[in-house]
């Protein structure tokens, strides 16, 4: 859960974010961002901003703004009828993001959060910086963190059906809910 109030800070901080990296994004993009905190509560540690620039049955446009060292949940998008999962690139335009996939461990600049060892499975690195990129093959599994100065990236990918993606964590529910009288 988050506040409405929290939730209206948050798009624009993403907003500010997306544009220092040079990304043009209108003021209704930034109003309609997503701001996920998969009913952790903790925005600040778990979570992540999003913007949909467009997404059809079968290409989608994101920005993902992350704050310094704000972690996305290990998490894998699922087979939909005939679509195999999401199929997804994420190039990083601005600060720098540490990916999580499958490997032998060489976790050494970012970190598990806080007595999240269990749901976090995956330990091989990969630091991205800006022009380096990601692909993620459908069903595969992943997690990623931004770096100490946080992160603005490009996720290209096929549909995306964020509600039905999958995490590790059982504590998680994909859909944010706002407390609205605050
Ligand atoms: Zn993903």
């Amino acid at each position: 859960m988050i506040t409405r109030s929290e939730c209206e800070a948050a798009k624009k901080r993403a907003g500010e974010m997306i544009r220092e990296a040079g990304i043009g994004i209108t003021d209704k993009e930034i109003a309609e961002i997503s701001v996920v905190d998969l009913g952790l509560s903790d925005l600040e540690n778990e979570g992540v901003q999003v913007a949909t620039f467009f997404n059809t049955k079968r290409i989608c446009m994101k920005i993902i703004a992350l704050w310094p060292n704000q972690t996305e949940p290990e998490h894998w998008h699922p087979a939909v009828d005939d679509d195999p999962g999401k199929e997804e690139v994420c190039r990083v335009i601005k600060g720098e993001c540490r990916f999580y996939i499958a490997g032998e461990d060489t976790l050494k600049e970012g970190f598990i959060p806080k007595g999240k060892d269990s749901v976090y499975t995956l330990r091989h690195e990969v630091v991205c910086k800006p022009t380096d990129q990601i692909w993620f093959k459908p069903g595969e599994k992943h997690w990623f963190q931004a770096g100490p100065e946080g992160c603005v990236m490009y996720c290209i990918s096929s549909c995306a059906r964020d509600l039905l993606d999958q995490f590790t964590d059982p504590g998680i529910d994909r859909d944010t809910k706002i407390d609205e009288s605050k």
